[in-house]
């Protein structure tokens, strides 16, 4: 029973980012569990999603603006590396379609303008 909640809240995490981007927050609020639970399925998530892709907006600084680049680990930060500020936005997450299928659409599209063109 308790594997069919988890695979049920993981699957409506995956349907809210297919939608729009959430930040972990937002999540745990959705789905009335804690932030770090929902933080444990969302790296579940991002490990099953293929062939669809899990997008990480990184995190930033709200004083410096520095931007969380390199940053793997899907919480929040806890502090600017930078100005020191603990003032840091959390990363948003989403999931697009595979990459494939948007190559392919903008292929399509591609060839459209060309025809457009002429
Ligand atoms: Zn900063």
């Amino acid at each position: 029973m308790r594997d069919l909640f988890m695979s049920t809240l993981r699957k409506a995490i995956a349907e809210l980012l297919e939608q729009e981007s959430f930040d972990l927050r937002e999540i745990s609020k959705r789905l009335h569990i804690k932030e770090r639970e929902a933080l444990d399925h969302l790296e579940h998530v991002a490990r099953s999603v293929r062939p669809k892709r899990f997008i990480m907006e990184p995190a930033c600084c709200l004083d410096c603006g520095f931007v969380f680049k390199k940053r793997d680990r899907l919480g929040t930060p806890g502090k600017c590396p930078i100005c020191r500020s603990l003032s840091v936005s959390p990363p948003r997450f989403k999931i697009l379609a595979p990459a494939k299928d948007i190559a392919h659409s903008v292929k399509k599209m591609a060839i459209g303008e060309r025809l457009w063109k002429k």
